[in-house]
């Protein structure tokens, strides 16, 4: 059902880079010999999943939507995904994405762009556009994401769909090609609160990754969360960012009958401060392109990647390749983070945004003392128009309330709240819970449904 849905919505909306039938019928056979034979059969059993194409699946390429990549075959399977194939789940496909998951449109992937599946003129957000847009599509049920500084969360509202990014570490990065190692943090995306518990269950199962040292052990409690009753439960706003220039008013409004919808369900509200949060996108963008420029220094050519032929020297190979193999917005990130790791620039710039990083871990810290979760926008507009925002700096404000929680860590989830009053569009709330804590997303995820 899922390729046949593929083969109906694809054309248009452009979710996928690799449909893999070969992988899907093969998985999908073993459910059915397992249920033939009475076997016991796993908690996803069947359930058609898309993977962001910068986690490996072996038997299918990983190209980061690059040409830098564009050949490479995955040697293994990422453990994300791996987990997601023990629980059951069918891989229909590998998902398009912003090139190397720098971007919030999905626009820059070398391949091709994503509509989104409510308006095709506009993006499904980024960087995990594809991901979003199969699900919102109806062309997959569960679809797994990266989110560095939002690439879960903001697509998962521009498309209408529940998309969660757990705390750093709850999952582990093993596979999954790094952008920025002390941000990037996977997650699932999927049509309902409940269904994403499932997903982070199955992703959690297992316990810590050996494979990957900062990957810790979360109980699989997730799909119980969604019953808890949050009567008496303290949900935290930050009038800051109901105020915060950019915010479009339709927005507000819909955030707003969120908060009074978990007021509704018994939970009080409180207002909480979070001072140093105007720090946070510009530290994003001195840490996130240092990380980015030394883990993409490995596609040179000669360890990996695309390999531009007729070289008379080695130095011409490693920069013609790279200056070939990378699109523009990957080049920039690359050329900022050498910058800003250069010796005199280096302390100015990066020692400050480290400083900034432990205020704002600080802040968050400090707000749960007063609340259980925090609510405010995922994104602070609907979806945009494709080619709509040239300006790079403009599309970094896009990420303005999700890119804070990668720098501190804490796990959020974006969930549908209804369509913008004057766009038509959808628009997404985004749950903050305290680190480790991300059954509370799920809790109060539901309440909003
Ligand atoms: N849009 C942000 C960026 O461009 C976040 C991307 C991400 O989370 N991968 O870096």
């Amino acid at each position: 059902a899922a390729l046949d849905a593929i083969q109906a919505r694809d054309t248009e909306v452009q979710a996928f880079l690799q449909v893999t039938p070969e992988l899907a019928l093969e998985a999908a056979a073993r459910v059915d010999a397992a249920r033939a034979a009475g076997e016991p059969l796993p908690p996803l059993a069947g359930v058609p999943l898309a993977v962001k194409d910068n986690m490996n699946l072996a038997g299918t390429r990983t190209t980061c939507a690059s040409r830098m990549l564009e050949h490479y075959e995955s040697p293994y399977t990422a453990t994300c995904v791996a987990r997601m194939l023990d629980a059951g789940c069918v891989p229909v496909g590998k998902a398009n994405m912003d090139e190397f998951a720098f971007g919030s449109s999905t626009d820059s992937s070398a391949f091709h762009p994503t509509n989104n599946p409510w308006d095709t003129a506009r993006v499904p957000g980024g960087s995990s556009g594809g991901s979003a847009a199969a699900v919102a599509a109806g062309e997959v049920a569960l679809a797994l994401g990266s989110d560095t500084g939002g690439s879960i969360r903001q697509p998962a509202s521009f498309s209408g769909v529940v998309g969660m990014k757990p705390t750093y570490g709850a999952v582990s990065r093993y596979g999954v090609v790094a952008f920025g190692s002390s941000l990037d943090q996977v997650g699932p995306f999927g049509r309902t609160v409940e269904d994403v518990a499932l997903a982070m269950d199955a992703l959690v199962a297992g316990g810590r990754d050996p494979y990957d040292s900062t990957s810790q052990d979360v109980p699989p409690r997730f799909a119980d969360a969604v019953d808890t009753d949050i009567a008496g439960m303290r949900v935290g706003i930050i009038p800051a960012f109901m105020d915060a220039d950019g915010l479009t008013p339709e927005v507000r409004r819909a955030v707003e009958g969120a908060a009074r919808a978990l007021e509704a369900a018994g939970a009080e509200l409180v207002e909480v401060e979070l001072p140093h949060l105007d720090a946070a996108i510009a530290a994003y963008y001195v840490i996130g392109p240092a990380e980015a420029f030394s883990n993409l220094a490995r596609f040179d050519g000669i360890r990996y990647g695309y390999r531009e032929p007729d070289c008379a020297t080695l130095a011409a190979q490693s920069s013609l390749s790279r200056a070939h193999g990378f699109g523009a917005e990957a080049k920039r990130r690359q050329m900022l983070g050498a910058y800003l790791l250069s010796s005199g620039v280096y302390d100015k710039y990066y020692y400050a945004a480290q400083k900034a990083r432990t205020l704002i871990t600080e802040d968050y810290a400090r707000a749960f003392d007063r609340a259980d979760v925090l609510l405010m926008p995922a994104a602070p507009r609907t979806a945009f128009k494709h080619g709509e925002i040239s300006d790079p700096t403009q599309m970094y404000l896009s990420d303005m309330y999700t890119i804070s929680l990668n720098i501190a860590g804490n796990g959020g989830i974006t969930v549908p709240v209804g369509l913008g009053e004057e766009s038509g569009l959808p628009v997404g709330a985004q749950l903050v819970a305290p680190a480790f804590a991300d059954e509370r997303l799920i809790a109060f995820g539901a309440a909003l449904e």
